[in-house]
């Protein structure tokens, strides 16, 4: 099977000014100096600059939080792919739940947003994941199949070597709630089963596939551990420096392993 890469990005959502911004990652940058893992840090569009300065030289990646489809226009409050390969960020985060709860993303929207970015040479951390309602119906993984096939509509094999998946149930997303290890594996294999049958075998092993909702210091160590689960995608903990070292670590651990 492929080494796959395994990714530890913070999602700062919207929290730190240019300033604060600055110092955390500037913080983390020193502390996760040797890291075998990928540490990529998404930060709000105004801290792009700061983040870009903090990290240069260091191995932590530069990612933003969302994307728009065109190339540019009349889209008030929007940022184009070429504006954040101009700010050199590789990284970005499309369908976020709160994007699809608060903003009116849908899987169309996503799969727009995802096309723009791969066009352009950034690469997609794509979110998937079940409302509490949904897990209750039973309905994971239609949810997680539709949310898949349609975020994923039109990419080639090549795209895919620059697309990440993030599972992110949302019931666990800022609550405290953590799927078990074997929840969170269980959906993450089912979305490798999914990659295989859209594309190759290869593809699906190939593809970094993160876990998202509560992940913390504590239970960063199981998660990771589990065999289809490569990475996290951090929220709350990613803006605690102890924290967020302490999944990096996790992290560096599993890419270290035989
Ligand atoms: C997220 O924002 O993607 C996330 C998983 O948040 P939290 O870690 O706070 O649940």
């Amino acid at each position: 099977m492929a080494k796959r890469n395994i990714i530890i990005a913070g999602n700062w959502k919207m929290n730190k000014t240019p300033f604060e911004a600055r110092c955390l990652a500037y913080e983390i940058a020193e502390k996760t100096e040797g890291a075998a893992c990928k540490v990529v840090l998404c930060v709000p569009f105004v801290d792009l600059f700061q983040v870009k300065e903090a990290i240069a030289g260091s191995g932590v990646c530069l990612g933003a939080q969302n994307v728009h489809w065109a190339e540019s226009g009349a889209f008030t409050g929007e940022i184009s792919a070429d504006m954040l390969v101009a700010c050199d960020v590789e990284y970005v985060v499309i369908g976020h739940s709160e994007r699809r709860q608060y903003f009116g993303e849908t899987d169309a929207t996503v799969n727009a947003r995802t096309k723009a970015a791969l066009a352009k040479g950034l690469k997609v951390i794509l979110c998937v994941g079940e409302t509490r309602e949904e897990r209750e119906l039973d309905e994971t993984q239609a949810v997680i199949e539709r949310q898949i096939r349609l975020g994923l509509a039109d990419l080639s094999e090549q795209d895919m070597e620059n697309v990440v998946i993030a599972y992110e149930p949302v019931w666990a997303i800022g609550t405290g709630l953590t799927a078990t290890a074997e929840q969170a594996q269980e959906v993450c294999a089912y979305i490798r089963t999914l990659l295989a049958e859209l594309y190759t075998p290869d593809v699906a092993d190939a593809t970094t596939i993160q876990y998202g909702g509560s992940m913390n210091a504590k239970n960063a160590r199981e998660l990771l551990s589990m065999p289809d689960i490569d990475g996290g995608l951090i929220g709350g903990a990613s803006l605690k420096p102890a924290d967020f070292l302490v999944i990096v670590a996790a992290g560096s651990a599993e890419a270290t392993k035989a």
